[in-house]
């Protein structure tokens, strides 16, 4: 085995780590990890340490580590056939299996699914199809598609696009002009302070008319957003949102693409966010907890209407100009079979929506009152607690201070992990769903303990 100090030096001379301050990397200044192990709710480094992971990975271990049935599965899969292509009606028993699984677990109207590989490559797809059909019904110029401030999608050319944060456009001349954003249903942070929920969705609703109207309904193909934000803060949207987008995107006749990278497969204690919010997608992004990241693997989940056009199109130009040398790779598909029937055999969803409400309240029981805590907010195996210099203002910390990752860094020196999200000092969780009750309560505590080390 590599000695540590070797390897540190390796990582920092030659590997590009994706979202990471590059120079801060290479100086020494950032620190290098190497993850050796998991098990449950925690994950072991060559350092001896053993960490409770409140973060699932990037929200995506939904199951916990060291499931060996997953790992069996994968193992079979690959002595068995490690690869072959789905193009021109080509499968294995997994890839057919799986689709037929997440069909019978999707909404009601969801009609077939097409395999990629990451969240991003999954939106890229959706962009397309949305193209290809309105192209089909004879719509050139509806192709524009609208996304949420704070929305995250992806990081490609265009699903980098429709993320909602600075972070990911600067210097990459970002937004391309075919992406439009709207308001985000942020109530703690985007409401005027004597607004109610009600008035603050009536606000959304009237911003997305207003957009819309400027833009021109004939040039907007869709609409994208993920059931609960994730990157961008993990919000909740307030009472009665989603049913008031909806109205305003059939009437103008609005694609809905629902971007459950995060929420699929129970995240939210339902099977699907768009059932527990009553959305009506189009098209549903689906990634992460597919396979519970044992294996990349994604998917888009395309509506009857949407797939009738696709067919049509097909019989007028011949077949569809879009595959992946990986899709429905057969690695990743025995991986989200095995996956799928864990959550089922654990009764796991029922347990993120049980012990992950467990955890919001232990969390606001932690923090809820110190005079730095705006916001315990959350929803199923999903909670952020959000900081804020004064409770009564709402005045926030300037970002120098990057309280949020002093926090989050002081949460670590006591073996949690918890994430900092990217804009603003917002403290994420998102752990596996098998999450017990003692380690909820462990990960309140030892949150409380590490926003009193910061902010006394
Ligand atoms: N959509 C959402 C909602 C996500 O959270 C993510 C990843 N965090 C993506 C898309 C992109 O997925 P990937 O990183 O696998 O490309």
């Amino acid at each position: 085995m590599l000695k540590n100090d070797q390897l540190e030096q390796w990582d920092r001379e030659n590997f590009f780590h994706p979202s990471t301050h590059l120079a801060e990397f290479a100086r020494g200044n950032l620190p290098h990890r190497v993850v050796t192990g998991g098990q449950g709710c925690h994950i072991e480094d060559r350092d001896g340490n053993r960490l409770l992971d409140a973060f699932a990975g990037l929200y995506c271990v939904n199951v916990g580590y060291g499931r060996q049935e997953i790992a069996e599965a994968i193992a079979d899969q690959a002595r068995e056939l490690a690869y072959y292509h789905a193009y021109v009606g080509h499968g294995t028993e997994a890839s057919i299996t799986l689709a037929k699984m997440v069909l019978d677990r999707a909404p009601d109207h969801m009609s077939k699914v097409y395999f990629g590989l990451s969240g991003s490559d999954a939106n890229e797809t959706n962009v397309k199809l949305i193209w290809y059909y309105n192209n089909i019904l004879g719509r050139p110029e509806k192709k524009k598609i609208i996304s949420r401030w704070r929305g995250y999608h992806g990081s490609g050319l265009m699903t980098g696009s429709l993320t909602g944060l600075e972070l990911f456009h600067k210097k990459f001349d970002l937004p391309l002009a075919q992406v439009v954003h709207t308001e985000a249903p942020y109530y703690f942070r985007r409401a005027d302070t004597d607004q109610t929920e009600a008035q603050f969705v009536a606000h959304c609703v009237a911003e997305l008319e207003a957009l819309i109207e400027r833009e021109g309904a004939d040039t907007i193909a869709a609409f994208i957003g993920e059931p609960v934000l994730g990157t961008g803060g993990i919000v909740p949207p307030p009472a009665g949102y989603w049913p008031a987008i909806q109205a305003v995107l059939d009437k103008h006749d609005i694609l809905l693409v629902a971007d459950e990278v995060v929420t699929g497969f129970g995240r939210l204690g339902t099977m699907f966010g768009s059932d527990h919010y009553g959305m009506k997608p189009d098209l549903i992004t689906i990634a992460k907890g597919l396979t519970s990241a044992y294996a990349p693997l994604s998917g888009s989940i395309v509506g009857d209407k949407m797939w009738k056009v696709l067919e049509q199109g097909t019989d007028e130009n011949g077949p569809i100009g879009h595959g992946w040398t990986y899709s429905a790779h057969p690695i990743g598909a025995a991986a989200g079979v095995a996956n799928l029937k864990l959550i089922d055999a654990l009764n796991l969803v029922q347990n993120a929506g049980e012990t992950g409400a467990y955890l919001n309240k232990v969390m606001a029981e932690a923090v809820g009152h110190h005079a730095n805590v705006g916001e315990v907010r959350g929803e199923g195996m999903l909670c952020a607690v959000e900081f804020v210099q004064d409770r009564g203002s709402r005045t926030f910390f300037d970002a120098s201070e990057k309280v949020g990752y002093r926090i989050a860094a002081a949460l670590l020196e006591q073996g949690v992990i918890g994430r900092a999200m990217p804009q603003g000092d917002i403290l994420g969780f998102a752990p596996p769903f098998c999450l017990t009750t003692s380690e909820a309560e462990e990960i309140a505590d030892k949150t409380a303990r590490a926003v009193a080390s910061v902010l006394g």
